[in-house]
């Protein structure tokens, strides 16, 4: 089976996009979310322009401040501190990396953890070890409700992770280890200390690559029958696409596909199910809430 996500994540937005529309007829304030983009980089002027589409295509209030790379730190700061203050803006979103001048925990930890919707604020992430409720970082969050809607359930399941980032390992493996429904798994979590990866990857029931190398889960690192969540977005050389390159996993899709039960293509996987779950924060954030059934297990 193929899980797609890009079709999970057009089903999340349109259920974002009625639960806006119902505050609007109750003649609530619409959910508002704010960007800062510093400097040029290409990627993250990318990553802004696919965001704030999906806030329009919703019905967000969206804003984005694009300040120059010479920003400094303090002026970073103050603008953080006016979104907060901002009563239109819910969610703010500081988009990383930062330039090297500029102390990135502390833009983090400036944003009001009410209007962390990327879920990297110390306070939620406290909140996600402890199993209280809160703003979940997307990446992960999007894995959990491909599990869910999928209707795969991690309860009593070995689930590796490979990798351990704070934005993507690190919090899948917590939100997994959870005793709470659609969670309730057996996490381990190998990074570069390994000395043989599928030492690990082999006894995953649920494998969830977040490494950042393409093709590095080979088919015999994995168990027949394993579900496959693949994080990694690489680009590699390819003299047959048109700009001569495309994007790959972290995982060999084509051969590992052929023992998996499940798994996610790259792109089309885990990549949309980010931005479907910033919109997510963002409408809790504001107060509004989804009508979906909860998925049950079988
Ligand atoms: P990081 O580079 O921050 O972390 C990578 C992790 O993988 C590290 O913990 C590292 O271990 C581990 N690792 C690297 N090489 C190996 C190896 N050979 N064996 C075992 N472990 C290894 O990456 P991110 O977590 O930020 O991102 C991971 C991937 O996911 C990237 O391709 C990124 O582009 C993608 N991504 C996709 C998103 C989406 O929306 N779909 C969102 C975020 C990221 P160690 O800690 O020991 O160095």
């Amino acid at each position: 089976m193929i899980i797609d996500g890009k079709k999970i994540s057009q089903e999340i937005k349109s259920e974002v996009q009625l639960a806006v529309q119902k505050m609007k007829a109750e003649g609530r304030q619409v959910p508002g979310l704010a960007f800062i983009l510093v400097g040029e980089n290409p990627a993250s002027q990318s990553y802004v322009k696919s965001k704030g589409k999906a806030c329009e295509e919703t019905g967000f209030y969206s804003v984005t401040e694009r300040v120059p790379e010479t920003i400094s730190e303090a002026e970073l700061l103050a603008m953080v501190d006016r979104c907060n203050k901002d009563p239109k803006i819910h969610g703010l979103l500081v988009q990383l990396p930062l330039p090297k001048h500029i102390d990135e925990q502390k833009v983090i930890e400036a944003i009001s953890p009410a209007k962390d919707v990327d879920g990297f604020h110390p306070q939620n992430v406290g909140k996600m070890m402890i199993g209280i409720d809160t703003f979940y970082s997307c990446t992960p969050y999007g894995i959990v409700e491909l599990l869910k809607r999928y209707k795969i359930n991690p309860s009593g399941k070995h689930v590796v992770v490979v990798g351990r980032s704070n934005i993507v390992g690190k919090p899948i493996a917590n939100m997994l280890l959870q005793k709470k429904e659609w969670a309730n798994a057996i996490v381990t979590v190998a990074h570069t200390a390994a000395k043989d990866l599928s030492v690990y990857t082999r006894q995953a029931d649920i494998l969830i690559a977040a490494i950042g190398r393409a093709h590095a889960i080979t088919k015999d690192m994995v168990k027949s029958g394993a579900v496959v969540i693949d994080v990694g977005i690489n680009r590699i050389e390819d003299a047959t696409a048109k700009n001569g390159t495309r994007l790959v996993g972290d995982v060999d899709f084509e051969n590992v596909k052929e023992i998996a039960s499940a798994i996610t293509p790259v792109p089309g996987g885990v990549g949309p199910m980010t931005i479907a779950m910033l919109l997510m924060n963002t409408l809790k954030a504001a107060g509004g809430k989804v009508q979906t059934p909860v998925p049950r297990s079988d």
